[in-house]
């Protein structure tokens, strides 16, 4: 049988063996969190362990933790409490925060993929105060860490109103986190970058922050996100957090094959760039742009080898698109045309990695035969 490999973890990572076991005992028991039966406080027990798991990754009060269906749902919500006011995203944001409300202003990154200070200095120096600033943490496609931190000092110290908001979903486990440090007031999370399940995640908002309610109906989610609560699910992202914490050293200690492949493929093939490669970077992600070979091309001849690859922007539509991340960073058409990337994690193994650098020589020497 052919060696399957998954180098995708960044558009949604296999469920940890722990949270199965744990989420299938769970499903097996019934129970309305909301109702005040014994079967109902079990389920409610099982949600509030969750929310203290959820506060305790992000250094946080378990108070602002309110359940969402993921971080999309959490973009949406937080972008859409300041709808009319001045929003400043910065370009390298998932859709899920750039597509959501008109004549959003964005802030430009570097040629290495981490936001521009300077321009943001500049570009919050003028005009109006805004009213909110949504930076992610860690950018999927390059693995690039942002500075959020930074950031969040140099606005509030200039605006002491401005709400800062930060998309997490790809940092937990790979970076620690740390809400208050970062002086955010609003952090997005998603369950299955990490190892718990699909269609979970949450919103967390420190006090003082604006309320950003999601969905109306029910008393649910401290009446912020009306709506039966989904108990295995969020049980299963409580349990995935604390392994994240857990299991951190592991996931950093990836950086080793990540290195490996940067390393082989640019000694076999010089013209290899690699977007973000001298900036901080999460330890599992690698995006390899090869001149001339486009990244459809490439996906192709790599999943007939059984090896799951991705660009930026395939994981919505299910089409190669030029990434936008990788044009905000100043690479050009043909170069974003032709980038894909690899996202490694804890079932990787020494032999996928042997796998995948074979596997991506032989696609270079038969393009090199081709074009001869
Ligand atoms: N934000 C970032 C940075 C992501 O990588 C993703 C997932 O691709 C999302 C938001 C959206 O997550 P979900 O589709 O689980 O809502």
């Amino acid at each position: 049988m052919k060696n399957l490999v998954y180098f995708d973890y960044n558009a949604t990572a296999p469920l940890k063996d722990e949270v199965i076991d744990f989420m299938s005992e769970i499903l097996r028991e019934s129970g309305n969190a909301s109702s005040l039966h014994s079967f109902g406080r079990n389920a409610r027990k099982h949600v509030e362990k969750a929310r203290e798991q959820v506060a305790e990754l992000a250094h946080t009060h378990s108070n602002s933790v309110t359940f969402t269906s993921g971080a999309t749902e959490a973009n949406n919500t937080v972008l859409g409490a300041f709808k009319g006011q001045r929003i400043l995203v910065s370009a390298i944001e998932h859709p899920s925060i750039l597509d959501v409300i008109e004549n959003v202003e964005t802030i430009p990154v570097t040629p290495d993929g981490i936001i521009d200070l300077v321009q943001f200095e500049e570009i919050i120096s003028k005009g109006d105060a805004p009213a909110l600033i949504s930076v992610m943490l860690v950018n999927n496609e390059t693995g690039v860490i942002q500075p959020v931190e930074q950031m969040a000092r140099i606005a509030k110290k200039k605006h002491p109103q401005v709400f800062i908001h930060t998309d997490a979903s790809q940092a937990p486990g790979r970076i620690k986190i740390d809400m208050p440090a970062l002086q955010v007031d609003y952090m997005s999370l998603c369950a299955h970058k990490f190892g718990g399940p699909q269609g979970t995640g949450a919103l967390l908002s420190l006090p003082g922050a604006k309320p950003a309610r999601l969905l109306l109906g029910g008393g649910q989610e401290k009446r912020q996100r009306a709506g039966t609560e989904n108990v295995a699910a969020i049980a299963g992202m409580g349990l995935a957090c604390t392994l994240a914490t857990r299991d951190m050293d592991q996931f950093i200690a990836l950086a080793k094959w990540r290195d490996q492949i940067e390393n082989a493929v640019t000694t076999a093939y010089p013209d290899v760039k690699i977007f973000g490669q001298n900036s901080d970077r999460v330890a599992n992600t690698s995006s390899i742009c090869t001149p001339g070979l486009d990244a459809q091309t490439q996906l192709m001849a790599m999943d007939l080898e059984g090896i799951a690859l991705s660009n930026g922007s395939a994981c919505s539509s299910g089409k190669v698109n030029n990434s936008y991340v990788l044009r905000a960073m100043g690479a050009s058409d043909s170069e974003a045309g032709s980038a894909v990337r690899l996202s490694i994690g804890w079932e990787t193994k020494q032999s996928d990695i042997d796998h995948f650098i074979k596997a991506w020589s032989d696609m270079i020497s038969r393009t090199a035969k081709t074009s001869a």
